[in-house]
């Protein structure tokens, strides 16, 4: 101790070292506490597709939050206070569009200066799909949530990739210094939604008009990408028991068909869908809305390939 309490302490290097090392520390403090908040771009999303897009985009560049909780459907949810404060925080907010995010018109007065870019921003009107209704009647209040048309559109991979191109265009708007990251990023993302694509239009080609049945109507531009039928949904608006005309109808179309599985959903009640499953004698299997999901990277694609996997197995083996 005493070779480094006197001789170090006299020699004019040992200082300087201090002084560089104590400057360092300073400067690395100011680089994590403050350039971080300032430097990136913060971008909020509604539902797990406009999250995967979202995030893929950003990479590393840019902070994405979700509105919506794990498990929670976004065609009754009601904006929360907290997500009233991330909206605030934000420079640019990605939403699904097609009527299907209703309940967030009063966020966009706490931030008006917020850029709002939707998955389905540019799409014709001869993609968009209309969606089902019961044929008896019901009030305007019930048929709302889809009157521009059917929202599920994430559900094909190539109208994801039009999404991709939506966001990416957003995100170098708000942010032109990192324009080149995120096409980066979006030319990766676009990628693997190629392939994807690809692999599904490949397995699920053996499943072509071997009908099924959907809890609600998510499935539409799932089935016209690969050429699948959805015979009927139990629920022409989602989270509302069907009228009984409407599902007698629709139980004598499945034996017409000889529709063999209903599909109903992992966050939603099976109850009618069992119900109904045990009059005819066929079965009940889950097929994944994508309306919520894990919020990490591939999840997308997984769950997609999850799907095919199921229909493979329920469908594979029926009759045609
Ligand atoms: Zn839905």
């Amino acid at each position: 101790m005493r070779f480094f309490g006197i001789k170090i302490l006299h020699d004019p290097g040992f200082y300087f070292t201090r002084f560089v090392g104590i400057a360092f520390l300073c400067y690395s403090f100011f680089l994590t506490s403050y350039a971080e908040p300032v430097g990136r771009l913060r971008v909020v999303t509604t539902i797990f597709p406009a999250y995967a897009v979202a995030s893929a985009v950003a990479g590393d560049q840019a902070i994405v939050e979700n509105l919506l909780p794990a498990g929670v459907g976004p065609h009754d949810y009601q904006l929360t206070a907290g997500d009233l404060r991330t909206i605030q925080k934000a420079q640019v907010i990605v939403q699904n569009g097609i009527g299907l995010e209703h309940w967030l018109e009063r966020a966009f007065k706490s931030n008006p200066t917020l850029l709002t870019v939707n998955l389905s921003d540019g799409l014709h009107d001869s993609l968009i799909r209309d969606p089902i209704h019961a044929a008896d009647h019901h009030s305007a209040d019930e048929t709302k949530h889809h009157e521009e048309g059917n929202p599920h559109l994430w559900l094909d991979p190539k109208l994801m990739i039009r999404s991709t191109t939506n966001v990416l265009r957003a995100f170098q708007k708000a942010d032109p210094t990192h324009a080149a990251v995120y096409a980066s990023n979006a030319t990766v993302f676009v990628q693997s939604l190629q392939k994807l694509d690809q692999e599904l239009s490949s397995s699920l080609a053996p499943l072509t008009n071997r009908g099924f049945v959907t809890l609600h109507d998510a499935f539409a531009y799932f089935a016209r990408a690969y050429q699948l039928k959805v015979v009927g949904v139990l629920e022409t608006t989602p989270d509302v028991s069907p009228p009984p005309r409407y599902l007698g109808e629709l139980m004598r179309r499945m034996r017409q068909e000889k529709v063999s599985v209903i599909f109903a959903e992992p966050n939603s009640p099976k109850r009618l869908a069992e119900r109904i499953a045990a009059d005819l004698k066929i079965r009940v299997a889950l097929l994944d809305t994508l309306e919520s999901g894990a919020l990490k990277p591939g999840e997308y694609e997984a769950a997609m390939r999850r799907n095919a996997t199921v229909l493979i197995r329920e469908l594979g083996a029926a009759t045609p």
